[in-house]
């Protein structure tokens, strides 16, 4: 009977040893890796005599580890049997993976902990593809709303301008005062339209062509400030830039980011006020949190949802030219990674905006 038991458990322990799909192994009472399976060695890279002996921390981001999350999800595991946790993991080669996790606490007869088991299911291709689907019908989604607002929106305009032309060009000794006051009219808000659904365009556009890479934020930062020299220079604005990371993003759509809430900053400054501008950068789970702040006109807290929906304006008694859009744009480059963005001001004191970028983003 024994042996029948002891065969079955070599069988088992052969079965899960051979399994691929899944990392199985023990750690220790302080998390040291025991053993390796075969599903280890793909999903994670390393050979078992390379990382037996070593804490599983190792597969953690650097920001997870610093965060502490592998020892909290073993404490969780020892005090209530289990911990489950799904996220981005580190392989040999520093490159990552999705994975779901599970830890279960191993006890001994007497009760006393052993041990933990640790099982790791790579969701990478299911992430990705659940991904691909929901960009697909947002792409589809998008195609739609180009056509019908390049062909359907400003062909007509176009007409409506062209007459205007023909209007003045051939017409123009009949028309009184009056009536050309009316075409500059006519035209100025067709053209303030055409400026409109351009930027809708743009706005439809963000993130479709593009795809994640490293960004150096730092860079980045650096770069839009040089494009925007001239304006610091005429606005005597002193901008201030803290420790900035690297993460995973669309770059094209992150330095628009930047770009549109330093310009803002600058834009709303008070009157006879030089702007200072800060830009900084925590860690905070599952990513980071940034934040731009500006000494400038500041916005009344019953706005300060609304400035981020699309073409939303505020009567700053500012004369500037801008139509509503930055925010709005800038709303969607956040969610497109997977984080939010929001202000914190009071009118008469400066903003703060703040926005977080998700590290989960495959
Ligand atoms: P625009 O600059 O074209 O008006 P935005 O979408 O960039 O559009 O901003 C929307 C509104 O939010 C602005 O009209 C302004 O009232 C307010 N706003 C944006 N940034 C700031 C800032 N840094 N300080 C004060 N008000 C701001």
């Amino acid at each position: 009977m024994s042996s029948h038991i002891e065969k079955n458990n070599k069988a088992l322990l052969r079965l899960i040893g051979e399994l691929q799909d899944y990392a199985i192994i023990l750690l220790d009472t302080e998390g040291i890796i025991q053993n390796w399976n075969l599903g280890a060695q793909r999903i994670k890279g390393y050979a078992a005599d390379e990382i037996v002996g070593k804490h599983f921390r190792i597969f953690y981001t650097l920001e997870d580890q610093q965060a502490g999350t592998p020892e909290n999800l073993l404490k969780k595991a020892a005090e209530t049997g289990k911990a489950v946790d799904e996220g981005r993991r580190v392989r040999k080669d520093g490159s990552t993976f999705w994975g779901s996790i599970t830890i279960t606490s191993i006890r001994d007869e007497a009760g006393e902990l052993i041990g933990f088991g640790k099982v790791t299911h790579d969701l990478t291709d299911k992430k990705k593809a659940q991904r691909t689907q929901a960009l697909e019908m947002r792409n589809l989604e998008l195609e739609q709303f180009n056509y019908i607002a390049s062909h359907d929106l400003q062909e007509p305009l176009r007409t409506v301008l062209n007459y205007i032309q023909v209007i003045k060009e051939d017409h123009a000794h009949q028309l009184d005062d009056a009536m050309n006051d009316y075409l500059e009219k006519i035209e100025s808000s067709s053209n303030r339209m055409r400026t409109l659904i351009r930027s809708l365009l743009d706005y439809s556009r963000l993130g479709k062509q593009s795809e994640l890479s490293k960004v150096d934020t730092r860079n980045l930062v650096k770069e839009v400030l040089e494009d925007m020299s001239a304006a610091i220079h005429m606005t005597k604005a002193t901008i201030l830039v803290n420790n900035l990371p690297t993460l995973e993003g669309l770059a094209t759509e992150l330095r628009q980011l930047f770009q549109n809430l330093i310009s803002n900053g600058i834009k709303f400054a008070k009157q006879n006020v030089a702007p200072v501008i800060k830009i900084d950068c925590h860690v905070e789970d599952p990513g980071w949190r940034f934040t731009i702040s500006d000494n400038g006109i500041g916005i009344d807290a019953k706005h300060a949802s609304r400035i981020f929906h699309i073409f939303e304006r505020v009567e700053t008694g500012l004369k500037h030219d801008g139509h509503g859009i930055g925010l709005a744009n800038c709303k969607k480059i956040v969610e497109l990674h997977e984080g939010r963005i929001w202000v914190d001001s009071n009118l008469g004191d400066g903003s703060n905006f703040h926005f977080t970028i998700s590290n989960k983003l495959l």
